[in-house]
């Protein structure tokens, strides 16, 4: 037992020895809390978020800031100078919601206690809603995150690099066996891995090539702290041409870029203090260069297209990569800070332009790829 005492104050004095995650402080809201709240505490919660002041309210349609007539049973106000009605959502990508405000508020707990993301189908079991709504609810998350990106260019020490997602082909309806000569060369030569197996046929290459993109990543990183700041673009190729853009779209001049050794980053150098990592030898140099942020990136959304989404369209790929960039930026947060730092964001995108009558056929077309021609 008196080890045990030991082991606690020793924590207590040295909280940095402590993984975020585990400690006390980051579990400041949960999902019992949330269940706990009534319907007008959950409103409550979505009015702070959007107006911050308790008594009063900006009309969306004048935007007058005054404290307006609230009809208490609709939850809604009447405007003191253009009469118009509104709610907390009005003109956010949540107008005309059908769900409580409770059950939007455990939603959205489900969305950001997720570390890899929740698929929809997921969503729609834990809560009852249909998977359509699920699928909206989350797409309206994204694109929220996506609008609030900020512009402005990077600096400092940036890691950049490219990762292959999505186009994964399928196995297919036949196995197809080695060949015994291939067997029997392959026990000569001693080898512990199977003999090779024929190609993949031309079918599935097709579906690799037209679902395949490149998610470029683009980290600023603070010695000590890891990535601050994550920016995705979606590419067709990490090529010359895609790493120039993002030279001169993204980032400072004079700043020091990590990359790996791909010849798409050789013009780096007239640019910016360019170091490279050689990732067929070493993940870090002696002299400590890497661009592991970058691959940090790509783990999380590695992980989360094969465990969590298991498909990611082309067309949506880079929502679902700012998603992950989002929850990178986020992940010394506590629950209730990251919940508060989404709801924020929704409640100040404005309407929905991609999901808004999504299943009535109000599809986006445009999958978002850099460069633009
Ligand atoms: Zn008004």
């Amino acid at each position: 037992m008196r080890q045990t005492g030991t082991v606690l104050r020793r924590r207590k004095a040295d909280p940095m020895g402590q993984h975020w995650l585990l400690s006390r402080a980051v579990r400041d809201l949960s999902l019992i809390d949330i269940a706990d709240m009534s319907e007008q505490d959950a409103f409550i919660f979505f009015r702070k978020q959007r107006w911050g002041v308790k008594d009063e309210q900006s009309c969306p349609t004048c935007g007058v800031l005054d404290s307006h007539y609230f009809r208490k049973t609709r939850f809604q106000w009447r405007c003191k100078h253009c009469d118009a009605y509104f709610s907390v959502t009005t003109k956010t990508p949540l107008a005309d919601h059908k769900l409580s405000f409770k059950k939007m508020l455990l939603m959205l707990f489900e969305f950001t206690a997720s570390p890899n993301g929740i698929s929809a189908s997921s969503l729609s079991r834990k809560l009852g809603v249909t998977y359509k709504t699920a699928w909206v609810f989350c797409h309206k998350l994204r694109e929220s995150i996506t609008r609030a990106i900020d512009n402005a260019p990077f600096s400092g020490e940036i890691h950049v690099d490219g990762g292959h997602f999505g186009g994964k082909p399928r196995s297919g309806q036949f196995r197809h066996k080695a060949k015994p000569e291939d067997i029997a060369n392959k026990i000569k030569l001693g080898k512990s891995q199977g003999a090779k197996r024929s190609s993949q046929s031309r079918a599935n290459f097709n579906r690799k090539k037209r679902n395949r993109r490149i998610v470029m990543v683009i980290r600023e990183v603070v010695p000590g702290l890891g990535g601050v700041k994550t920016r995705c673009l979606l590419s067709l190729s990490e090529d010359e041409k895609t790493a120039k853009h993002i030279a001169q779209n993204y980032i400072k001049k004079g700043s020091l870029v990590r990359t790996d050794e791909s010849p798409a980053y050789t013009s780096y150098s007239m640019y910016f203090t360019h170091e490279t990592v050689e990732h067929s030898k070493e993940y870090s140099t002696v002299n400590g260069v890497n661009n592991n942020q970058a691959e940090s990136f790509f783990s999380r959304l590695r992980r989360s297209e094969y465990g969590v989404f298991h498909r990611m369209m082309a067309k949506y790929m880079i929502d679902y990569a700012n998603e992950m960039a989002w929850r990178e930026d986020c992940r010394k947060k506590t629950e209730k800070e990251r919940l508060s730092d989404l709801l924020g964001k929704t409640l100040s995108a404005g309407l929905s332009k991609w999901w808004r009558g999504y299943w009535q056929g109000a599809k986006r077309n445009d999958e978002m790829r850099v460069p633009i021609d």
